[in-house]
């Protein structure tokens, strides 16, 4: 499992504060998804933090 953030995102920093294992922020102020795979021990905040996107920005890359 993998995630992918796309062009919708606000940059309101949810997604990195809820899984920053998976999701940061980058000099644009928006966020990016890791491009490794998910670890098992943070699927569930990962899935957390895609579900809390306000704007639907957090896409299953695979
Ligand atoms: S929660 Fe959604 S809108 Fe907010 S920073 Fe993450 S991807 Fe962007």
């Amino acid at each position: 499992m993998k995630y992918f953030v796309n062009d919708s995102c606000i940059g309101c920093g949810l997604c990195a504060m809820a899984c920053p294992e998976v999701f940061e922020m980058n000099d644009a102020g928006l966020a990016i998804a890791s491009k490794s795979e998910v670890p098992a021990e943070v699927m569930e905040a990962a899935a957390q933090a895609q579900g809390g996107c306000p704007v639907g920005a957090i896409e299953n890359a695979d």
